[in-house]
């Protein structure tokens, strides 16, 4: 645990703390996105914001898979589910996911579908071999980061002749999703929301390798720094934004050396490309279709798609209008502008998947109770919980007092 620790020191936090402070210039606005929900929880987890001088804003990005898959979706794995001979396989969180007709995978199961809580699709595989006379689907969602993984579950059940495993494929693409908010009429056009960078994902990179990127620096001028999920990779990732606004440099820098690669990982591409395709368009939660941003099994593997054997048709279905999920997965939003956040809408009941899934910025906000008002005030939420108990040493009570008086910092 020595290598999580030393990520997490809150002394060497306090000093990243104050070379931002001492970065930033006076009268001018940082505005970054942190394109992961990874990053977004450790941001609230250990207080990150606290850290920050206040002209330095952190917009919430579309990087949560669970939250981005609309409910049209969700209802097409309920769909699947409601057949008899179906064992539909599926992670914990998006078993939660609210669909139409308040229902969701949990209610489902509930209601007597055979719906099954997996950790991986290799568990699906297993769960396949293990009941020869069901057809077993696997609810394939997440970006680069678990395609591989279906992949190669793919692959291996041609490889056993399995012929009751299918996947309804739902991975999507990190790039394609970058690309539209960039081309947002709120960021390109009218400007409302402003954003000088990108916090770049970390295990999506992992894959992908931060080359994929460089478009977004050159075509858009947009600096991206690739940043692990620890709180310190954050506030480094900060400290090298902040320096490549102030220079008017808009480059891919890699703060996660210890892992990303400029190729990435070539074996987990060449297992997706053998076995998936780009998909024409994909409805995504809050961005809508985005061209190309998904993908589908190949033609070749064609007998392990749910969607084809089933023929499963997608509809469009809108969000609950009390929820801003849409808005603040654009960055458009934050959890706070909500009216429903904390009281109708909690983890434990959830009205929209931003308060699903660990990652979802709503239930961030709401698990670790703290963010900064219009007026710059520190907040605890509105039941006034306790802080959270961290093991690490950047329990963010701590950090807040201390990095305010270390760094000087506006609060
Ligand atoms: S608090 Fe709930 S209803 Fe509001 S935006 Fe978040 S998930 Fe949607």
């Amino acid at each position: 645990m020595k290598y999580v620790d030393e990520f997490r020191d809150g002394a060497l936090a306090r000093t990243i703390a104050a070379k931002v402070a001492c970065a930033v210039e006076p009268g001018r606005s940082y505005n970054f996105m942190e394109f992961c929900g990874g990053h977004t929880h450790a941001i609230s987890r250990y207080g990150v914001i606290d850290l920050l001088p206040q002209n330095v804003r952190m917009v919430h990005g579309p990087g949560c898979p669970v939250c981005v898959l609309p409910i049209g979706r969700i209802d097409n794995a309920i769909e699947l589910a409601s057949r008899p001979e179906v064992i539909l396989c599926t992670y914990a969180d998006t078993m939660r996911v609210p669909a139409s007709g308040y229902l969701s995978l949990m209610k489902a199961k509930a209601h007597g579908m055979d719906v099954r809580m997996v950790y991986s699709a290799a568990d699906a595989l297993r769960i396949a071999r293990q009941n020869p006379a069901r057809t077993v689907v696997f609810f394939a969602i997440g970006f680069e980061t678990t395609t591989p993984p279906t992949a190669l579950a793919i692959l291996q059940a041609d490889r056993e002749g399995l012929a009751n495993f299918l996947v309804f494929c739902n991975h999507v693409l990190t790039p394609a999703a970058i690309a539209n908010i960039l081309e947002s009429p709120q960021v390109r056009g009218i400007g409302t929301v402003p954003l000088d960078g990108f916090v770049g994902p970390a295990h999506v990179s992992c894959v992908i390798g931060s080359q994929p990127y460089e478009y977004f620096a050159e075509e858009y001028g947009k600096p991206v720094v690739i940043a692990g999920f620890e709180p310190l990779d954050v506030m480094q990732a900060v400290l090298m934004l902040v320096r490549q606004v102030n220079d008017g440099r808009a480059e891919v820098e890699n703060e996660f050396t210890r892992a990303v690669t400029r190729e990435g990982n070539t074996r987990a591409k060449e297992l997706v490309a053998e076995v998936f395709e780009l998909r024409r368009s994909f409805e995504w939660r809050g961005l809508g279709e985005v061209p190309y941003s998904a993908l589908r099994i190949k033609p070749k593997y064609a007998r392990f798609d749910a969607e084809r054997r089933f023929g499963i048709e997608y509809r469009s279905v809108p969000d609950n209008k009390a929820c801003e999920c849409g808005t603040i997965l654009r960055g458009a939003k934050e959890p706070r502008d909500c009216k429903v956040f904390g009281t109708v809408c909690t983890p434990e009941s959830p009205l929209g998947s931003c308060m699903v899934s660990s990652e979802g910025a709503c239930a961030a906000y709401y698990t670790y109770g703290r963010f900064r008002d219009a007026s710059g005030l520190q907040r605890q939420n509105a039941r006034e919980r306790p802080a959270p108990r961290v093991s690490a040493p950047l329990a963010h009570r701590e950090a807040t007092s201390d990095a305010s008086s270390a760094s000087g910092a506006p609060r």
